[in-house]
C-alpha cells in the first residue's frame, strides 16, 4: 500500500476528482471509494464534483489513525481481525525485523515488527 502524501493538497483549495488523482498519484476509483467512506464532497458540485482540501486532509488524516494500532506487549497484529491478538501457543517465528504467529482466535496470519529497542525481550516470547 502506498502512503498517501497530504502536503500536496493545500487546505485553500477545491479539487476535482481528476486532480487529485495527479496530485496524489491515486486511482480514480480510489477517490470514489473515500468518497463512499465518508469523504465530504463540496455540496452542490456535481459535475466536476469538488473536494475541499480542508476535508481531504482531515479524512486522509483520520485514516491513518485507524491503521495505527496499538499492541500490548507480546500482542501481534492480526491481518484477519484486523486488531492486536495474542499469538498461539509456539506459532511464532521471527524473520529479520519482524515476527510472524498465528492467531489464537481467527488462526489468520499475524505479524509484528520489531524495534531494536526491543530486541531484548524477544528471547522471552519466541521459546516454545
Ligand atoms: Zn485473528
Amino acid at each position: 500500500m502506498t502512503r498517501i502524501n497530504s502536503n500536496r493538497i493545500s487546505k485553500h483549495m477545491s479539487y476535482s476528482i481528476k486532480e487529485l488523482t495527479l496530485n496524489l498519484n491515486v486511482n480514480e476509483k480510489t477517490i470514489l471509494r473515500w468518497i463512499d467512506c465518508g469523504l465530504k464532497v463540496i455540496p452542490g458540485c456535481k459535475k466536476p464534483m469538488l473536494i475541499s482540501g480542508v476535508s481531504l486532509k482531515e479524512f486522509l488524516k483520520n485514516k491513518d489513525q485507524k491503521k495505527k494500532v496499538k499492541l500490548k506487549r507480546n500482542q501481534f497484529f492480526c491481518f484477519k481481525c484486523k486488531v492486536g491478538c495474542y499469538a498461539k501457543r509456539g506459532s511464532t517465528k521471527e524473520i529479520i525485523e519482524r515476527k510472524i504467529a498465528v492467531c489464537r482466535a481467527c488462526n489468520g496470519k499475524m505479524s509484528r515488527i520489531i524495534k531494536p529497542h526491543q530486541k531484548d525481550y524477544k528471547i522471552l516470547s519466541t521459546s516454545v
